[in-house]
């Protein structure tokens, strides 16, 4: 059936302004209205529509077709108020408390909703300067001095003669010169901002789509990037140009009538009474940990410790200001450096989509703005200079998750540090001050500094400055050593979720559509929270419980805390990252996370447990097993040497017989050396995956 649209009759201009007035005297607005005649920076009056709505529905309900008639109306309405002598003043009429049915996302506005009221949400990406702009130029001709008005839309036009029948002397531009009279012209402040859709209303990996906005005079200068809006205003159309001339294509953009800004969270999921019940029911649980853990990418196989303190990062440490006013953020940042194809991105990407508000890019993005902000001129401006929000800023208030970090510009490697630590990116360029709010959470990855792991320490492996490193909270060095116990579980793990994938594919293709999917059979035997409601969670989690330390958990935090600064002075300590009260915070907020967990008003004994148990994980993670130990008593120094003294046996016993060396042969030699038969064995593996040495026949090894 053909769809029926009703076309609204255009309401008559002269019944609007009468309904105006009516509703001005209805609301004792006459007052008001005098008011902005003598305050000069005052040129709106603001309407609220629900109010409009119960005592003037005829004007509210022409609004959304005819908004430009309403407005006009209102406006004449106004001036017929305020006389003559307010005649060059600017007035606007800007509607507040907009109902959502007014609501259209980004990526669906047509043709249909040009010249409507319409309202937008998203997350302001640009905005340029606040400049004036000419709206109706005034000319004098300079032979005879007559006055010449032309209004302006995008291009600045002027006079081509002076024109007779207006009372001018009639000379063409040629003959006479035209000046612009400043005082008489009219201008108004404006300013461009482009939106972008908020991450949290896509799905699957969509690109988020654009709008640009102009907000013309008092409301100019008030929105910047980072801001979540809710903007309304009439959707309008320019058209497009080439080379040639005027195209029949058309672009769009809205004239805001007036914005609201979101305090923006994880506020923004609507978590029923039903959910909240079930989330208390997994809080419960005395296997939650584990419960999440399986929960987090099952697809994913192993990496326990790493997705853990996702988890954990997930949930969030407390924020808060300490008795001197000093902020403290309790956002917990995660740097995954590994090896190439260890499901870092994998696991990046199923963040960014999980978290509320969780934004995925990389460290070498193309945008100018990067990772943090830039001021920058170009197309979008018009000539103005734009500030434009990077990353770090889109994620404020979630999780933004940095791929490749080691590969960020310059730029943003000098301002990171401190976007990471105060949580705001401050820029001073061309004129524009801003102070963006970044308080996001970062999980980061990077790859080791020559693409994989090699014999070195991993700390010098990675390839980001130390003042940026000591801000991570975690960080996980994961690497890719052949194990043929676990390289088979692996396999078999992600061959098993293949082969569903093309089972459910098969049914979903050959049933078209009344497919029996459900009849699938699930891999996972584990059981796992449905990431929806992992997210509910997650949300709740954040929202509602803010838990204190008990003094048990404080005393057990200050002691650990008290063993690494000791053994952090003795010998050998390792220079990247040192224990600093940094550290500390970060088992804090740890622990603070895993209290929310469980939504328990209290730090526990247990939650310090579990945070300094994911710290010492950590700390293995990037000494190979070493732990603490391994890198405050300076054993690790030793391993290095091992390295050293294995590979000179190796190209010993090689030049002697010239067919290579023995696992024998190597151990005998190396017992002189106070090696053990496991210890030469680990030590080998990581030379062959490093490319030190080959294996040309079983057991027997050569060097490169
Ligand atoms: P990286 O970013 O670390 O280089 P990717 O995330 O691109 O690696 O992973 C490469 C591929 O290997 C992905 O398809 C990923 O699913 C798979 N993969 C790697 N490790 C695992 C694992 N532990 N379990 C399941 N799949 C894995
Ligand atoms: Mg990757």
């Amino acid at each position: 059936m053909e769809e029926t649209v009703e076309i609204a009759k255009s309401p008559s201009t002269e019944d609007l302004i009468e309904d105006w007035m009516d509703y001005f005297e209805l609301k004792g607005l006459i007052g008001e209205i005098n008011d902005i005649a003598s305050i000069p920076t005052r040129n709106s009056l603001y309407i609220s529509y629900m109010d409009l709505f119960s005592l003037k529905e005829s004007i509210a309900r022409a609004l959304r077709e005819h908004p430009r008639l309403v407005l006009r109306a209102g406006e004449l309405a106004i001036r017929k108020i305020l006389g003559p002598e307010e005649a060059g003043r600017r007035i606007n009429i800007r509607f507040t408390d907009l109902p959502s049915e007014f609501i259209v996302n980004i990526r669906d506005l047509r043709s249909v909703h040009l010249d409507t009221l319409v309202m937008v949400e998203g997350l302001v990406r640009k905005a340029t300067d606040v400049k004036p702009r000419l709206r109706k130029g005034v000319f004098i001709c300079q032979r005879c001095g007559h006055e010449i008005e032309i209004e302006m839309d995008y291009q600045y036009r002027e006079p081509l003669e002076c024109p007779e029948e207006e009372g001018g002397c009639g000379r063409k531009a040629s003959s006479t010169k035209f000046e612009l009279d400043m005082k008489k012209s009219t201008f108004v402040d404006v300013q461009k901002i482009e939106i972008q859709e908020s991450p949290e209303s896509l799905t699957g990996g969509d690109q988020p789509k654009r709008l640009s906005l102009y907000f013309y005079d008092d409301i100019a200068g008030k929105v910047f990037p980072g801001d979540q809006v809710k903007i309304w205003g009439i959707l309008r159309a320019r058209q497009k140009r080439d080379a040639y001339g005027k195209l029949p294509l058309f672009d769009i953009y809205l004239e805001v009538n007036n914005y609201d800004k979101r305090e923006k969270s994880y506020l923004e999921l609507e978590i029923t009474e039903e959910d909240e019940i079930e989330i208390r029911k997994y809080a419960k649980r005395m296997d939650i940990y584990q419960l999440l853990i399986n929960s987090l990418s099952p697809s994913i196989y192993g990496m326990e410790a790493e997705k853990l303190s996702l988890i954990l990062q997930l949930f969030g440490g407390v924020e808060k200001n300490l008795p001197d006013g000093t902020r403290v953020r309790g956002d917990i940042h995660v740097l995954l450096v590994g090896d190439p194809g260890t499901a870092k991105s994998q696991l990046l990407r199923y963040i960014a989509d999980l978290a509320p508000r969780g934004i995925y890019t990389s460290g070498k993005s193309s945008s100018a703005a990067g990772l943090t902000a830039a001021v920058v001129k170009d197309e979008f401006g018009e000539g103005n200079f734009t500030l434009e929000a990077g990353a770090l800023v889109l994620a404020d208030g979630g999780i933004a998750c940095i791929d490749e970090i080691d590969k960020m510009s310059e730029v943003d490697r000098s301002v990171m540090h401190t976007a990471m630590e105060q949580q705001v990116v401050a820029l001073s360029k061309a004129g524009i001050q801003a102070t963006l709010r970044a308080r996001c959470s970062i999980l980061a990855a990077a790859n080791p500094k020559f693409g994989r792991f090699g014999e070195r320490e991993i700390v010098d492996q990675i390839n980001i400055p130390p003042v940026l490193l000591s801000r991570f909270d975690i960080i996980f060095a994961i690497r890719d050593l052949p194990n043929p116990d676990l390289d088979r579980r692996k396999a078999v793990h992600i061959l098993n979720h293949h082969q569903w994938g093309e089972k459910k594919r098969k049914i979903e293709m050959t049933t078209k559509g009344r497919g029996k999917v459900e009849d699938l059979e699930e891999i996972e035997e584990k059981e796992f929270i449905p990431p929806e409601l992992l997210r509910k969670y997650v949300s709740y989690a954040r929202q509602n419980i803010f838990p204190v330390l008990t003094e048990e958990a404080k005393d057990k935090i200050i002691d650990y805390f008290l063993t690494l600064r000791s053994r952090s002075h003795e010998e050998g300590g390792m220079k990247i990252i040192p224990i600093t009260t940094r550290q500390l915070e970060a088992i804090i907020r740890l622990a603070e996370a895993s209290a929310r967990i469980r939504l328990s008003e209290e730090v526990t004994v247990e939650d310090a447990d579990r945070a300094i148990k994911v710290f010492n994980r950590y700390l293995d993670s990037i000494t190979e097993g070493g732990g603490i130990d391994a890198i405050y008593t300076g054993r690790s120094l030793a391993r290095r040497e091992r390295l050293q003294v294995i590979l000179k046996i190796i190209s010993e016993l090689d030049s002697i017989t010239g067919e290579g060396a023995s696992i024998e042969a190597i151990t005998d030699r190396a017992k002189e050396e106070g090696l053990t038969r496991d210890e030469v064995g680990d030590v080998i593996k990581q030379l062959l995956t490093s490319g030190y040495i080959y294996e040309p026949r079983h057991n027997v090894f050569k060097t490169l």
